[in-house]
């Protein structure tokens, strides 16, 4: 048996200044390939990982064509998706048993809206007889044409994401049994009219775990996945929205009633999806007053991981003019400022402006650098492997990256854009985090388990990024209206139902 397996996987923030060219889309300059994609990702718990396992367990021929991916950003460059989605048609019309594809599902292109949808369609014209199985993000905007152009499709059911490589692993096997004949794997699809907040959609938490045991409860014999998908508000899409994806074996009424059943939780659960803002300076304020550290900062609005540009300096200017000590910040994607530090070199005391480089113009905010001085304190190839327990052994390059001491702040400013994912991620400059009183973090949820389970303290803050959770700050356009929160009167079950 041969096997294909692929990524195209980025989440688009349809918001974010941040181009996403081809040589964007891998880590050295363009995307990975055949055995070099191999090692890459061999042995990682994510649904590229679970592919290759699964592939071996049963003695597969494994072809990996091209593995595609980067953090969050603008829409994906129109010639980058064709070529990525050339050498993956023409992989899969060379001749294979299956295709499996590790996506996102939120991925926007200069002219497609549905990334993967364009996707998927054009790789059935490619190969209309090859069996697809499809791993996906729990973030994903699922559109009926996704659904219609594959066989199979298993989304996380967590978030933050644990589960990544069980998700992939479970499209991957219903796709097997499907081909060894022992299932006929129907796929029901539906969505509601919501559209969560990134910060109201944590699987432990009020709506989602309620949500989530629901859709987990429906799974049988012949229900063979449930994938829940409260989707990224921050593409602005017309399929942007609240979805639910039944696999049934050849049970496609019983798909739809599930589908049904668990969006009508979450339109009465609605509520529970709205984040309450409060002014980012009261959160500092607060943390101030607070007494056991660690203490985190969330600079939630300039996530990296929902399209942020990792470089807003208005959290940690706040911080410093309220007059915080001890504080750990990033790490700040700034190649400018990098390239001033190393030529400094380490030991030298240095003035220069940080981060703030991108306007962010669909927000109506300008780029703000913060002028910071301090002495150089380390400087790194910026490569290290995360520890856990999430992405666990995965490594990550930052590209150059320098650790800056201004006295009241230890502030790490790299050349890549890296969701602050991992202790790792500050110790491989020699800065222990867990020693600091205050660590500002970019991050929106997925810190939780290694950086929140340390902490004492968590304060959200929304200061100013294209990752904001203030929807109101978005000139949304293509985003199907009404939908809930945007319009109090969108309604549900919809017409025609
Ligand atoms: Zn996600």
């Amino acid at each position: 048996m041969k096997i294909v397996i692929a990524m195209l996987k980025h989440e688009t923030n349809t918001f974010s200044p941040l181009p996403t060219p081809l040589e964007s889309l891998g880590p050295h300059g363009a995307p990975l390939r055949g055995d070099e994609a191999y090692d890459h990702f061999k042995g990682t718990r994510i649904p590229m990982g679970a592919f290759i396992d699964l592939a071996e367990e049963i003695g597969a021929e494994i072809v990996i064509p091209i593995a595609a991916r980067t953090a969050p950003s603008g829409p994906v460059a129109q010639s980058a998706f064709e070529a990525v989605t050339e050498v993956i048609c023409d992989s899969v019309a060379e001749g294979c048993d299956a295709l499996f594809l590790d996506l996102h599902g939120a991925m926007v292109t200069d002219d497609f809206e549905d990334g993967e949808g364009e996707l998927l369609e054009r790789i059935r014209v490619a190969a209309p007889n090859v069996p697809i199985g499809v791993g996906l993000d729990f973030h994903a905007n699922m559109s009926e044409r996704m659904v219609r152009n594959c066989d199979v499709a298993v989304g996380y059911k967590t978030y933050p994401h644990m589960d990544m490589y069980e998700a992939g692993r479970r499209a991957g096997e219903l796709l097997l049994d499907m081909i060894a004949g022992k299932i006929s794997p129907r796929m029901s699809f539906a969505n509601c009219p919501v559209m969560p907040n990134i910060l109201r959609m944590a699987t432990d938490e009020a709506p989602m775990d309620e949500i989530m045991a629901r859709a987990t409860a429906l799974e049988s014999e012949r229900v063979l996945a449930v994938s829940v998908f409260p989707g990224f508000p921050l593409a602005d899409t017309a399929h942007t929205r609240f979805s639910v994806l039944a696999v049934t074996d050849n049970a496609q009424d019983q798909g739809e009633r599930i589908c049904r059943d668990v969006l009508d939780l979450a339109w009465q659960r609605r509520d529970g999806f709205i984040y309450e803002l409060t002014p980012f300076s009261e959160g500092v304020s607060c943390a101030k007053s607070l007494k056991d550290g660690p203490i985190i900062l969330l600079d939630m609005a300039d996530n990296c991981n929902s399209g942020g540009t990792l470089d807003s300096m208005s959290l940690i200017r706040e911080a410093l003019d309220q007059g915080l000590e001890n504080i750990l910040a990033g790490p700040i994607y700034d190649p400018e400022a990098v390239a001033t530090l190393v030529e400094a070199g380490v030991g030298s005391q240095i003035t220069l402006p940080v981060g703030g480089k991108f306007d962010l113009d669909a927000i109506e905010k300008r780029g703000e650098p913060l002028s910071l001085t301090g002495r150089i304190k380390t400087i790194s190839d910026g490569k290290f492997v995360v520890q856990g327990p999430v992405f666990t052994g995965m490594q990550v390059d930052l590209g150059r990256t320098v650790a800056l001491d201004t006295g009241a702040m230890q502030i790490v400013v790299c050349e890549g854009r890296v969701e602050p994912l991992d202790l790792n991620m500050f110790r491989f400059v020699g800065i222990e985090p867990l020693d600091k009183r205050y660590i500002i973090l970019k991050s929106k949820v997925q810190y939780r388990p290694t950086f929140g389970a340390a902490a004492k303290h968590v304060i959200e803050c929304n200061a100013v990024g294209v990752g904001s959770a203030d929807f109101s700050q978005f000139p949304y356009k293509a985003v199907a209206r009404p939908i809930f929160p945007l319009d109090q009167d969108a309604v549900y079950p919809s017409a025609g139902r």
